[in-house]
């Protein structure tokens, strides 16, 4: 039977206990004299017995500086990993009772930072590689793209009878230097990366990568990438799924990188090690101010400036919560 959040955490004590326990496992350690012996100050706020400096257990983590509690972002961070389909900011907003949609999406793009965790290591092995554009269908919408698509490398791992791990990157278009800077950025080299003819990917070899070029075969109908295409039809159909197929590019780097946290965790039977590895994950990083956020903005198209804060969809719908532990993008067609 899984648990519920209140089974697991109750107080805010509870919550920064936990936290403390995340930031020092095995007891309190200074960051500057590397003594193991702290006053406890108030709250958080311990002191080193050694040195006097005062260190805060939320320091560079996503916590840190926020005036809400703990409980209230563990409850988001629950909230999150437990929603069926995507997450959005109304539904959090609701959830939490926040006071505003800028705040829940402010809560979204911090969470964002610990979804994808700093110095990640790159995929390596058998990668395969391809862009596609992803999104898109919203009425009434002009400019970028066909009607608000974005463009999307995906690079996913080739584990033999299944697909490994993969990393999902909006470029602004699919030129060799935005390829390049993905496949540096995403792929050990050395690896074997498998893609189509496009020129963008001709100095995969110089670059210290084996290449191959998958030629396409449409008479036998065979698929060119069969990887990438599969994942990218799972994006695809989760993002219908959770937003009707109507989502903002705004919102796009947000969800690609919820999908990438939940494809590669996809085998974690259990919602509630989910919930505990976003935690931790959040503990363990400096949180970026929102519009710094870690998707290269050399790469990323900008977005619309005349936009501002997103504001709420007009047609204001109750989020359906969906408690059920038995399905994460990947599973239904791996
Ligand atoms: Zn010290």
């Amino acid at each position: 039977m899984a648990k519920t959040f209140d089974q697991l955490f109750r107080t805010e004590e509870e919550c920064r206990s936990y936290l403390v326990q995340l930031r020092w496992p095995g007891g309190f350690r200074c960051p500057r004299c590397d003594g193991q012996k702290a006053w406890l100050v108030r709250r958080d706020l311990f002191r080193c017995q050694a040195c006097d400096h005062q260190v805060s257990a939320t320091a560079g983590t996503i916590f840190h500086g926020s005036r809400q509690s703990l409980l209230a972002w563990f409850r988001a961070i629950w909230y999150v990993t437990h929603q069926r389909f995507g997450v959005s900011a109304l539904g959090l907003q609701e959830e939490l009772s926040l006071g505003s949609y800028h705040t829940a999406w402010a809560w979204m793009q911090k969470l964002r930072t610990a979804m994808v965790r700093p110095r990640r290591d790159r995929l390596s092995g058998k990668i395969e590689i391809g862009v596609t554009y992803l999104g898109g269908h919203q009425p009434g919408k002009r400019g970028r793209g066909a009607g608000g698509k974005v463009l999307v490398a995906i690079v996913a791992q080739d584990a033999g009878h299944r697909i490994g791990r993969i990393r999902l990157r909006r470029i602004r278009n699919a030129s060799a230097e935005n390829l390049n800077a993905v496949v540096r950025e995403e792929v050990e080299p050395g690896s074997m990366i498998r893609t189509d003819g496009w020129k963008g990917f001709s100095r995969l070899e110089e670059m210290g990568y084996q290449h191959i070029v998958v030629a396409k075969d449409a008479s036998h109908g065979k698929r060119t990438l069969p990887l990438v295409e599969r994942v990218a039809g799972q994006i695809a159909t989760w993002l219908a799924k959770s937003h009707q197929g109507a989502v903002r590019p705004l919102y796009f780097d947000y969800y690609l990188d919820e999908f990438t946290f939940r494809f590669n965790r996809r085998t974690w039977h259990s919602r509630e090690s989910l919930f505990l590895a976003l935690i931790q994950q959040a503990a363990a990083v400096t949180p970026l101010p929102v519009g710094k956020m870690p998707n290269r903005e050399h790469l990323a198209p900008p977005l619309d400036p005349r936009s501002g804060p997103p504001k709420p969809p007009v047609s204001i719908k109750k989020p359906t919560p969906r408690e059920t532990d038995s399905s994460d993008p990947g599973e239904h067609s791996a």
